[in-house]
């Protein structure tokens, strides 16, 4: 039955969001007035029962933050397809709906069915409702099922142009299930998580042991690991700070690790020393200039000399990359490519600050578009810029992951793309169903 069937007979009884991680769960509701610390949570609901927990907003750090055994599924009023908390729960392949205007109509207790893939969310469904989202939950599966063929596949066009296909991880523990999902490598690991458990700022000698075992896990394939990029809402316990009035442009990113120096040399010590045990490219988020760059850039130099006088040993090939996501770094470009290693485009922040789209605002979630005429010249800007160079350029967010993004991305000349684990099979097949010349032909007419 289509959409409009349910949407008719279920009229007051389904609600329509952004469907930001896909998959159907059915599963009562559990509505959190203050997450992740809610005394609510769990307290009305059988533990043996799927929960769908229900709140004005999740972010990255709060879901990763949870107990996530007895959740099926999640729905927030805030964010969108890049809002952290989605990302994170896709990653861990919860279902999810977020920039849901539910306001009071969800309580706990209450039945729900969501379906992470269209946005919608039935309340109390009848008999029939449920009979349609099986039948969606199989359509889901056989699909899902069909695109787990071209999983370890190369990505490889059908004119023999290749591409690589990278995860973008948050945990260590989900580096195995990338390789098993396809990917040909960490393209982007988030280290955010490590600096927000325990009762402070992470040591040297944690980091190292969660970094040496992600790199030899995947080893000898690379891993790009970012340094710290908290958003300008998280606490790291011990080191308290005032909330940024806009955290999206407050002390974010490089901006964060340039203000506590010594927490920057301890992660960048951590990252020099897994190095000897395989690929590492060190990633600098949110850098607005060649300013930033080099002040990272010296930090960096001081902190390998120091573990080279000590005798530590360092991996050869150890490269330095950007992200680009700041429309000023990116039409200077040219002028930082000569500066690094490598280029990463993050798109959900360069769509964020380029289209002035608050990441977190349910409200203009409907915004977000990835095709825009001015990112994707953005986007062409940096790869030329960092091949004019003769350096990679990676594109990471979550359009890298959609299919409909591929044949532009592949046509424009990116070298790879990092995206969830859960999409690589689907980008895959649309990279294997293409050719080179249709997608040069499409970005030539940016
Ligand atoms: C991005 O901004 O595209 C990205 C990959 O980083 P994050 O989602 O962690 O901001
Ligand atoms: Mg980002």
């Amino acid at each position: 039955m289509k959409d409009d069937g349910i949407m008719a007979q279920q009229e007051g009884g389904s609600i329509r969001g952004v469907g930001v991680s896909p998959g159907i769960c059915c599963g009562r509701a559990v509505v959190l007035t203050d997450v992740p610390s809610d005394p609510s949570f769990g307290s009305d609901t059988p533990a043996a029962e799927p929960v769908i927990l229900v709140g004005s907003d999740f972010s990255g750090e709060e879901v990763l933050s949870m107990d996530l055994e007895s959740v099926c599924g999640f729905i927030s009023a805030a964010g969108g397809l890049t809002a952290s908390g989605g990302i994170v729960a896709k990653g861990a392949g919860i279902p999810g709906v977020m920039a849901c205007p539910f306001g009071d109509r969800i309580r706990t207790g209450d039945d729900l069915i969501l379906d992470g893939t269209t946005g919608e969310v039935f309340m109390h469904p009848s008999p029939d409702v449920v009979a349609q989202c099986n039948e969606r939950t199989l359509q889901y599966q056989a699909a899902q099922e069909e695109m787990r063929v071209h999983r370890h596949l190369p990505a490889e066009t059908k004119d023999g142009w290749k591409v690589e296909v990278l995860a973008a991880v948050d945990l260590a523990d989900a580096v195995p299930g990338a390789i098993v999902a396809g990917a040909g490598g960490i393209g982007l690991f988030r280290s955010e998580f490590y600096y927000l458990t325990g009762d402070g700022a992470p040591s040297e000698e944690f980091l190292f042991s969660i970094y040496q075992h992600v790199v030899s896990s995947i080893a000898p394939l690379p891993v790009t690991i970012r340094t710290l990029d908290l958003s300008g809402t998280t606490q790291i316990h011990g080191l308290e700070r005032e909330r940024d009035p806009n955290p999206a442009l407050g002390l974010k990113g490089i901006r964060f690790s340039l203000a506590h120096p010594e927490l920057f040399r301890t992660q960048l010590r951590a990252l020099y020393r897994a190095s000897a045990f395989g690929q590492v490219r060190i990633l600098l988020p949110m850098v607005s200039s060649a300013d930033e760059l080099q002040s990272a850039k010296s930090i960096l130099a001081g902190v390998r000399d120091e573990l080279t006088r000590e005798g530590v040993r360092i991996g050869d090939g150890v490269k330095v990359g950007l992200v680009l996501e700041v429309p000023a770094a990116v039409l200077a470009a040219s002028h930082l490519a000569s500066e690094v290693d490598f280029f990463s485009i993050s798109s959900n922040d360069l769509i964020q600050y380029g289209l002035a789209l608050d990441r977190v605002n349910g409200t203009v979630a409907g915004g977000y578009d990835p095709l825009d005429p001015g990112i994707l010249k953005m986007i062409q800007l940096v790869v030329q810029a960092g091949h004019g160079a003769g350096i990679e350029v990676d594109l990471c967010g979550e359009m890298a992951g959609n299919p409909a993004s591929v044949p532009l991305l592949l046509g424009m000349g990116l070298d790879s793309l990092s995206m969830s684990p859960m999409d690589i099979s689907g980008v895959k097949k649309m990279v294997r169903e293409s050719t080179l010349d249709q997608c040069a032909a499409l970005a030539e007419l940016l």
